[in-house]
């Protein structure tokens, strides 16, 4: 039987958000968002944080039961309202070079009852409202990380049949992938990331101009931008500040062509979306658009997502993780993206990052846009990668046979 998290236990896992996730300066504050669940790990954060010389540990708390009372009982027509100045504030943190630390673990399906339009309405208000602090964030310009903590709803989700040792459970399952309980988890990670590393600089070398993915249900062919950069966990901003924005982080990545992928894939992974999943899902793009989407479970929110906006329809990002990281190792299915993306390889549907493009952070809108970098409102990924993908890296027009392919990944794992 699991126990549950030590003080200890805490204490590891919030120094390695702290020095390894958003590697924290002396005198630099720190923003965390936290579920109330979460009130533990953030105090161990909060210590964490002092001890490495924040002058403030400055907490934003959210909660899930306020969240579902909100979507099931206020008024129609209100989904648009927003808490008062936290997109300006977020906005006026990111300027003066907070780091930023996110906890996730909700309940997936905390609002399964509530409708996917009052979501969809709020989503999109939010997201509209803190696309300037955004845009900070996916030009690296500030230092960000995102771990969790369980909510007692989504270790049920996780580990349906271990009653209350349910969360013990997940807390190990998270410690595990996080590489939390090795000896030296800071050591570890630094070894870690050296290998995405390594992987990153080979991608980045051949210059691809495609990728290829053949699966059961999948095959797609995913073009990739212009001045494409390939990028692995760690990150740093222009201060020179190297930090890991997810932990774990298994993934190489980069920036698709918004009007150049063609073909079927199939999800591999369930979705959880706004508190509902999809599953069993499909889609089909032609010319860089998902014309067509197919849903065993979950249809109308994978509908709502695709119309958010024109972007919403395209490729943001294409990454590759190998099925024997230590997330797909025995591990369970997490119903939480940081986790599952982690687990194998995906795509996201929306926004690219501009550090997936050389010279992005500072080129403008329109240029970005030319090398094909997809801009929408949303970023959200669904896996596609199985212990049964091959994946190839593409020379020439993969719609083509006299196209030149290299083996990158065979029954799921690396062969570079
Ligand atoms: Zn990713
Ligand atoms: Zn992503």
């Amino acid at each position: 039987m699991p126990d549950a998290p030590t003080d200890t236990d805490l204490r590891r896992y919030a120094d390695l958000a702290v020095h390894v996730g958003v590697a924290l300066r002396e005198g630099q504050r720190l923003v965390v968002r936290a579920p109330l669940h979460a009130a533990p790990l953030v105090h161990a954060v909060a210590r964490s944080a002092y001890a490495a010389g924040a002058p403030y540990v400055d907490v934003d708390w959210s909660d899930e039961t306020l969240a579902q009372i909100r979507f099931l009982e206020a008024p129609e027509g209100t989904f648009e309202e927003l808490p008062y100045g936290q997109a300006e504030a977020n906005l006026g943190r990111a300027e003066r070079g907070d780091a930023f630390l996110s906890i996730t673990g909700e309940d997936p399906e905390a609002l399964k009852d509530a409708d996917p339009e009052r979501i969809a309405t709020f989503r999109a208000a939010a997201s509209k409202a803190n696309k300037p602090y955004r845009a900070y964030a996916m030009a690296d310009r500030i230092a960000w990380s995102v771990i969790a903590a369980p909510s007692p709803g989504w270790a049920r989700k996780v580990f349906p049949d271990a009653g209350e040792d349910a969360p013990a459970r997940l807390w190990q399952a998270i410690f595990a992938a996080t590489r939390a309980d090795r000896d030296d988890p800071v050591a570890a990670w630094r070894e870690h990331v050296a290998e995405l590393d390594r992987r990153a600089a080979f991608l980045e070398d051949r210059r691809f101009d495609a990728l290829h993915f053949r699966g059961p249900g999948t095959d797609l062919r995913v073009g990739l931008a212009e001045q494409h950069r390939w990028a692995s966990g760690g990150s740093t901003t222009p201060e020179g500040q190297t930090f890991v924005a997810n932990m774990p982080t298994e993934e190489v990545f980069t920036a698709p062509h918004a009007e150049r992928v063609n073909g079927t894939v199939r999800a591999s992974v369930p979705l959880s979306q706004g508190g509902h999943l999809i599953e069993d899902f499909e889609l089909r793009f032609e010319g860089g658009v998902a014309v067509a989407a197919s849903a065993a479970k979950g249809q109308e929110v994978l509908d709502r997502l695709l119309e958010t906006d024109d972007g919403a329809r395209r490729l943001g990002e294409v990454a590759l993780v190998s099925a024997d990281s230590p997330i797909r190792d025995g591990a369970p299915l997490f119903y939480n993206t940081l986790f599952d993306e982690n687990a194998a390889s995906h795509v996201a549907l929306g926004q690219g990052y501009r550090f997936c493009v050389h010279g992005g952070p500072d080129a403008s809108d329109e240029t970005v846009a030319g090398w094909g970098l997809n801009d929408s409102l949303i970023h959200v990924d669904f896996m596609i990668g199985s212990a049964a993908m091959d994946v190839d890296g593409v020379h020439g027009d993969p719609e083509r046979d006299d196209a030149t392919r290299t083996p990158l990944m065979r029954e799921g794992r690396f062969v570079i």
